[in-house]
């Protein structure tokens, strides 16, 4: 029996009605001769309340009750869905991950998956049940609760599809794919119709938003063929799979903007061997990753600066920790992160001028640079950020003649 996996997001579940169109989408599939799991989010919201709800009682809550609080979100959208499938005529159960067996490091709020158990996944399936797995939640060995960081919910469904050797991930939400850059922003952005595992990781890296980018590694590590698409209509969406199977025509596929990055400057350390390594050590070492660094041209002053960003939300921590080894530093979330991402500027040289050049036409000033075989970003200020991410995506020419459906707010500045 071929197996597919299906992931609705929180919108997608937000009410009963929507999950009674869940139900139909996931009924039609076992129809179609598959085995389905369903891999839902919590309903709405719901998660951004709870996470509201405790940070009226604490400003920096305990995270393992915060993953306690979290994962409850996604057990009622499970036990609603099989309720509804069951309804609708189907046979269904639901499960949680503590049920299955969705082991993860014994680390809070953004524990990474070790292993699936398979077996009462499989008993199900050849029972003719489609399955309902709560999305984002995990167990340690020790039976401790943990969650998979905010949007992990695409994790669990790749990771669901890559033990049980499934045909398909289809990740369903309220937008009918990929887009070269955030329609909201620019709403001439075009839908990609196919984009690599490395530029999808890279672009949600960059903060495009549709996807968990932990799912995007697992599901190029394991081979697992990926589709977002709209839980509202029958197009096929984007897919996202090996670069091998594509054509590549233009340098650059999509532009991409990360509000989530503060910058941290260390000024005067020392030009001596370790330095660096202390630092970066320490920041690895309490689970805070750094994104991109530079260091000053130290000539003969003896000392030089080192600037790196860090995500917003390890901020407080990293300040604690770069404290401990240096007294001059600051901190900012006043900046913004813009990346031009495609896997065609392999080989073209240029496109980094030319990206310079875009920015400099619009009097935008570059803080910090970093780039990768596929990627350039450069840091900006915050405020800058969405002429930025406009002037890029005309620049690179991924404009379409369609005019996107906008749905939901335009990101905060
Ligand atoms: N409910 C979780 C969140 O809002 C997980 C998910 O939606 O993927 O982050
Ligand atoms: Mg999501």
């Amino acid at each position: 029996m071929t197996i597919v996996v299906q992931k609705f997001g929180g919108t997608s579940v937000a009410d009963t009605s929507k999950i009674k169109n869940v139900a139909k989408r996931a009924i039609a599939e076992q129809k179609n001769g598959h085995g389905v799991v369903i891999v839902v989010s919590a309903m709405g919201h719901t998660t951004d309340l709870l996470v509201k709800q405790a940070r009226e009682l604490c400003a920096e809550p305990d995270e393992r009750e915060m993953d306690m609080l979290l994962s409850t979100g996604e057990g009622v959208s499970i036990a609603l869905l099989a309720i509804a499938i069951k309804a609708a005529g189907a046979d269904a159960v639901s499960f949680n991950a503590m049920q299955i067996g969705i082991m993860t490091e014994d680390v809070h709020a953004k524990a990474r998956i070790k292993e699936i158990k398979t077996k009462k996944l499989e008993q199900a399936l050849a029972a003719g049940k489609i399955i309902v797995v709560a999305g984002f939640q995990g167990v340690t060995d020790d039976g401790e609760i943990t969650t998979l960081g905010r949007g992990g919910s695409d994790t669990s469904a790749v990771a669901l599809a890559a033990a049980l050797g499934a045909d398909r991930c289809d990740i369903y939400t309220d937008v009918d794919g990929v887009y070269t850059t955030d329609p909201r922003i620019v709403p001439n952005a075009s839908k990609l119709d196919m984009v690599s595992y490395d530029e999808m990781l890279e672009l949600a890296h960059a903060g495009a938003g549709v996807l968990h980018p932990r799912s995007v590694e697992i599901a190029k590590h394991y081979g697992v063929p990926m589709r977002v698409r709209s839980s509202f209509k029958e197009d096929l969406g984007t897919l996202i799979t090996g670069v091998e199977k594509m054509e590549i025509h233009k340098a650059v596929t999509g532009v991409a903007t990360d509000l989530s990055q503060s910058r941290v400057v260390v000024m005067n350390v020392p030009d001596k061997p370790g330095n660096a390594a202390k630092l970066f050590g320490e920041l690895a070492g309490q689970g805070v990753s750094v994104d991109m660094i530079i260091q000053s041209y130290g000539d003969k002053n003896e000392t030089n600066d080192i600037a790196f960003t860090v995500s917003s939300s390890d901020a407080a921590k990293t300040g604690e920790i770069v404290g401990k080894i240096f007294k001059d530093f600051e901190i900012s979330d006043n900046v913004a992160k813009v990346s031009i991402i495609g896997a065609g500027m392999i080989d073209r040289p240029g496109i980094a001028a030319m990206m310079f050049d875009a920015l400099a036409q619009q009097g935008i000033n570059i803080l910090m640079i970093s780039t990768s075989e596929i990627k350039i970003s450069c840091l900006v200020d915050k405020v800058e950020a969405q002429k930025a991410l406009k002037a890029l995506h005309k620049a690179f020419e991924l404009e379409s003649d369609v005019i996107a459906e906008v749905k939901g707010d335009l990101p905060p500045v």
